[in-house]
Order: C-alpha cells, then structure tokens, then sequence
C-alpha cells in the first residue's frame, strides 16, 4: 500500500488497514476480562503519541468538526510548551473525548487502543494519583499490541518513510490546519519538524532493531 506512489493518501490508507487488524485481532490474542468500559476515562488524560499515518486517518475523520479542532488547537498549543516527562506526570484531558468517551472511537490511534486495564482501582491510582505500581495490563495485550507496531513501521521503513511517533494533539494540529499535509509528508517534506517526536524514538531501541530486521527480511519479496 505505502509503495503505490500513485495513491495520493497512501498513508491514511495504511492505518486504516491497521484499524482492521486491530478490531480483528483483539480479541483472540486478548481473552482476560478487561475492566474498561464506556464512560471511563482516566487513561485520556496522559500524554499520547502516534504514528503519522494513524494521525492522518485521525484527522480525516475530525476535519470539518469546529468544536473538537479547537479544542486540539487548544491543548496542541499547551503541550508545545511542555517538556513530555512533565505532560506524563499533568493531567491534561485529549480534546478528542467528550462526555468521558472518545468521540472517535473507531479511529483512536493503536496506543490508545492498547492501554487496557484488567483493574479499574489501579487504573485510578496509576492515572489520576501518580502511583508507581506496575499497570495491570490483561496478557498478551502488550504482543498484540508489538505485531501491529513493527508491522506498520516496517512497512514504513520499506517505503523510505519516517516511522518515528510524534505528540498527538499537535501533530493533529498540524495536519487540520494544512490540508495537504498528508502529501507534503510523503513527498519528504519536513511537515512535523516543529513537532515533539516520543522520548523513546529519539535513539534506537530494541523495537528499531526488530523493525529493521523484518524490514529487511521483506525487501527481497518486494
Ligand atoms: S484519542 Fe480517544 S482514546 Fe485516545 S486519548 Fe484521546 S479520547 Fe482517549
């Protein structure tokens, strides 16, 4: 799909794909009663980052809603100004819920969609307190979550594309307010340099050396 230069929002079409094999795969890899529930909230209050195609497919579906872009315009603005250790430690509420519920539910970003919790009390503590225990996710979410993530960057990686994650709100920011951000980003435009890239893909880790393996393991087929 991210070969096929000829498709102009190749991107968006890649994380929809994604959203596919996320709805398709969670529920057989994830069978442990999980505690979360519609109205529950705590986890939408941390610091989010995404992919850039997720965050394509995001704002595709939040283009032409006023009130939700400004709140993104809004929250896009605070984050800028702080440093993401200590947007991990603030609560500040993602603009895209409403009434303690995504209000794009079906297009949430795969991080989002992976932070499940097999216990509401420790969720509370965890989220809202601060506590430092060990998030109760439910088994085999974390392996669910890691083949959807090394399968989209190496995908990425194939089509000499960035594959880094980057602070949502104002990376969402970014792409409502340019309708051809999309583009410019495949045509190697430098369209999120303003934008903070996650502390964790600021220097190679494991997960970049999986990445480049199967990247490279596929080339040859391609
Ligand atoms: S995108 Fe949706 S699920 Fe993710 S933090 Fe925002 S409201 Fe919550």
């Amino acid at each position: 799909m991210l070969l096929d230069t000829a498709v102009k929002d190749r991107a968006t079409r890649a994380a929809a794909f994604i959203e596919e094999l996320a709805d398709a795969g969670l529920h057989k890899h994830v069978t442990q009663p999980v505690a979360c529930a519609k109205g529950c909230s705590h986890c939408c209050t941390t610091y989010v980052i995404s992919s850039l195609p997720e965050i394509f497919r995001l704002a595709r579906a939040l283009r032409g809603k006023a009130g939700v872009t400004a709140r993104i315009r809004e929250a896009a603005n605070r984050s800028k100004s702080m440093p993401q250790l200590q947007r991990e430690i603030d609560r500040v509420i993602c603009p895209i819920l409403e009434d303690h519920a995504c209000s794009e539910y079906p297009h949430r970003p795969v991080i989002c969609r992976a932070v499940l919790s097999t216990s509401l009390p420790s969720c509370i503590r965890f989220f809202e307190h601060g506590g430092t225990e060990k998030f109760m996710f439910p088994d085999n979410l974390g392996a669910w979550r890691s083949y959807l993530v090394i399968m989209l960057r190496a995908a990425l990686v194939l089509a000499g594309l960035p594959y880094q994650n980057y602070e949502l709100t104002h990376a969402l920011d970014v792409v409502l307010a340019r309708g051809d951000a999309e583009e410019r980003w495949l045509a190697g435009e430098p369209v999120f340099a303003e934008v903070a890239m996650d502390r964790l893909d600021l220097e190679a880790s494991p997960l970049s050396k999986i990445v480049e393996g199967l990247a490279g393991a596929v080339r040859p087929t391609i």
